[in-house]
């Protein structure tokens, strides 16, 4: 066989890879967080004409380390504060590392007893550890724009079967309306999905939000009906969350359906210290987390929580001669997908290894350094718009311009990175604190960083 399909390069090729892993590693802290102008140009070293023929592996690796090392983003450091994009704990990194050795496809129990055991584990503890009802149903996706996608395919077909109409054979033609309810500052995430399940933001009826970003309950609309309403447990930018457990009051008087969008925040039920802002989520009858942001599992990874295990079923159902049931669990009938990779090996790993107790500390660790930015970056006279609830910040220089100038210097500094965003009309750096790896001394060095930043804006 010609270089590439021989067996006995496995070893040699992944013993290749750890070095290169190593190396990058090594370099972590001491590289720039965004890859440089020189990084960046090499990238062209890609574009070139497909081979006509297969070269040694050893070549293909040692480019991808060469050129694309350099240019990856330091998302796994901890002076990363981008978007919400989590880090990666080490025991979820080596568990996917082996995981990716054993390649399993996770439609079928028969194709993954393993993976199909574990995500049963993940599901019971999951729905232990977020206090969610027991029996809350799981399908593992790849993030929260998916498990929006899944939660609310679920509450839309189950709301339609409750009016003798099944989407499943009858789609959306000629159905009874639904109403679909959602915050102002409702996730695109949502809206994308909204508009693939054939409700577009045309029909959507949006509800006002306070200061901080939150849902009004008191300015809900009337309600009758059958009505698909989204919540968020962590508002993309302010980190608040919505009266969850009010608006489930409301709602599930008439005859609605409550999903929440917890992409990040829905970690809060895990830390016994964040009670207070997690309380009444569990009242929802649906919910959407990412593992890959505040639990810094290796992306990608995601989860949909289904208070009822049939009505998440039947939207997912499928059937062909050849597929093989069995008398476990079939992941594919908890997802849109079919085949999807083991991601519930990483997911377990991480929750074996951290405990109850080491989530919570994760997520008020991130909390904590958060909260510590913020002030010390006020002591430095920056504003700080948003009230520290959870892990994020957003942070202006008094005027548009100097922040935004500001900015861009930060992002340009290789110490830290930000992004921006608007917030009640004012722009912002937005600061996540995603990341298990950001220590004290990250805190220090990033509001330094600020400060630089600043002063290079403020003369230029
Ligand atoms: C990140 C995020 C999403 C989208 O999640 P993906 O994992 O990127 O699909 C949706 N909603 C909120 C609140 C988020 O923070």
């Amino acid at each position: 066989m010609s270089e590439p399909f021989r067996t006995s390069d496995v070893s040699l090729l992944l013993d290749l890879a750890h070095d290169y892993a190593r190396d990058y590693q090594r370099n972590l802290d001491s590289r720039a967080v965004f890859p440089g102008r020189e990084a960046l140009q090499n990238l062209e070293r890609f574009s070139e004409d497909l081979p006509l023929e297969p070269c040694d592996p050893r070549t293909t690796l040692e480019m991808l380390h060469e050129v694309g090392s350099p240019a990856t983003v330091a998302q796994t450091g901890g002076r990363y504060f981008g978007f919400v994009n989590g880090g990666s704990l080490p025991v979820g990194l080596a568990a996917r590392w082996l995981a990716d050795v054993w390649d399993q496809n996770t439609a079928h129990y028969v194709m993954s007893p393993v993976a199909a055991k574990l995500e049963e584990v993940c599901e019971r503890w999951l729905a232990d550890l977020l206090h969610l009802p027991a029996g809350t149903a799981a399908g593992f996706v790849t993030g929260t724009t998916l498990a929006n996608f899944s939660g609310l395919a679920a509450g839309r077909n189950e709301l339609l079967r409750r009016q003798g109409w099944d989407v499943a054979s009858a789609g959306l033609y000629g159905a009874p309306p639904v109403r679909v309810i959602v915050g102002a500052d409702a996730h695109a995430a949502v809206h994308k999905t909204l508009s693939l399940l054939g409700m577009g933001d045309l029909h959507t009826e949006t509800v006002p939000v306070d200061d901080q970003g939150r849902m009004r309950a008191d300015l809900f609309p009337r309600l009758g009906g059958p009505a698909l309403v989204v919540t968020q447990a962590g508002n993309v930018n302010s980190g608040a969350f919505d009266p969850v457990g009010r608006i489930c009051n409301l709602v599930h008087e008439a005859e609605g359906w409550v999903h929440v969008d917890g992409a990040f925040g829905l970690w809060a039920g895990a830390s016994p210290a964040l009670g207070g802002l997690f309380a009444g989520v569990e009242k929802a009858d649906s919910w959407a987390v990412d593992a890959h942001k505040t639990l810094n599992v290796p992306y990608d990874c995601g989860i949909a929580f289904c208070r009822d295990r049939e009505a998440l079923l039947s939207a997912f159902r499928a059937s062909a001669a050849y597929f093989q049931w069995s008398e476990h669990r079939d992941p594919m009938n908890y997802t849109p997908s079919m085949s999807k990779r083991a991601r519930s090996v990483e997911l377990w790993a991480v929750l074996k290894t951290l405990g109850r107790s080491g989530v919570a500390e994760l997520v008020d660790g991130l909390c904590a350094h958060a909260r510590t930015l913020a002030s010390r970056l006020r002591d430095e006279g920056f504003s700080i718009l948003n009230d520290v609830v959870f892990n994020q910040v957003l942070v202006s220089c008094g005027d548009d311009a100097l922040t935004s100038a500001t900015l861009e210097q930060l992002q340009q500094s290789g110490e830290v990175w930000c992004g921006g965003s608007t917030w009640r009309g004012e722009t912002v750096i937005r600061v996540s604190v995603c990341s298990w790896a950001t220590t004290g001394d990250d805190v220090a060095r990033s509001v330094q960083a600020f400060v630089e930043a600043r002063e290079k804006a403020g003369k230029a």
